[in-house]
């Protein structure tokens, strides 16, 4: 199937007016990205600050507007690169990084918009806080005035079966129920980025607002 039809594919399943869709295009050309904005995607995520830099020219001057997403694991020395393009960083997770970034964005004049990543199954291969640390960092965010903290992301341990990761999910929409209720001055509390190709359905029914798709727009990644 195309990249247009993998999109139809996978806007048939959702509500769009309640889930956003981010097309993640790690490893992918940018015609294939080019492609898939032509198509209804608005938004795209990238996982290397690297691969960020190189593709945005090239699709600014293809004309295109896009949202821009960093996905990835965002070191404190790529935060000067990373923050005049990113809309929304997906990935902080220490006081550290959300300092630097606060002191890069100050600079530019800039509210950098971020989610908290959280390592909800306590993965050691995963980056994110720990559950426990969350509610306390997010309060460390909140006093940062150019950094505005818009909700929370995770990525789930990998499964075949989607459901096994199920409960998960639902801890995550329980940890975000709970940022939201303790209204952190500054905050936005917005977005909870979870889901991928193989769980989005799972991730959506337990009250994710935000997919990233990779594998399920552009087929697998060469590396
Ligand atoms: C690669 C990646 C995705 C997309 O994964 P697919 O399985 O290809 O949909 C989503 N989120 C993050 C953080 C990723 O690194």
């Amino acid at each position: 199937m195309s990249i247009a039809q993998n999109i139809a594919e996978i806007q048939k399943k959702i509500d769009l007016t309640k889930v956003k869709l981010v097309a993640v295009t790690k490893n992918h050309s940018t015609s294939a990205m080019l492609e898939a904005l032509a198509s209804g995607i608005t938004a795209v995520g990238e996982n290397r600050v690297q691969e960020m830099l190189a593709k945005h020219p090239e699709i600014q001057s293809a004309g295109k507007l896009a949202e821009w997403h960093l996905i990835g694991h965002l070191q404190t020395n790529k935060v000067r690169q990373a923050v005049p393009l990113a809309d929304l960083i997906h990935s902080v997770d220490s006081e550290r990084l959300a300092i630097e970034i606060d002191k890069v964005a100050g600079k530019l004049g800039k509210r950098q918009d971020v989610l908290l990543q959280v390592n909800i199954a306590d993965e050691d291969s995963k980056s994110g806080v720990a559950v426990g640390q969350a509610l306390p960092l997010a309060n460390l965010i909140s006093q940062l005035e150019h950094v505005r903290l818009c909700g929370l992301m995770t990525i789930a341990p990998f499964s075949e079966n989607p459901e096994t990761v199920r409960p998960v999910f639902n801890e995550m929409y329980q940890l975000f129920s709970e940022l939201n209720t303790i209204k952190l001055a500054n905050t936005e509390i917005t977005w909870l980025s979870m889901g991928m190709t193989n769980d989005y359905m799972v991730a959506i029914e337990e009250g994710s607002n935000l997919v990233r798709i990779g594998t399920g727009i552009f087929g697998s990644r060469q590396y």
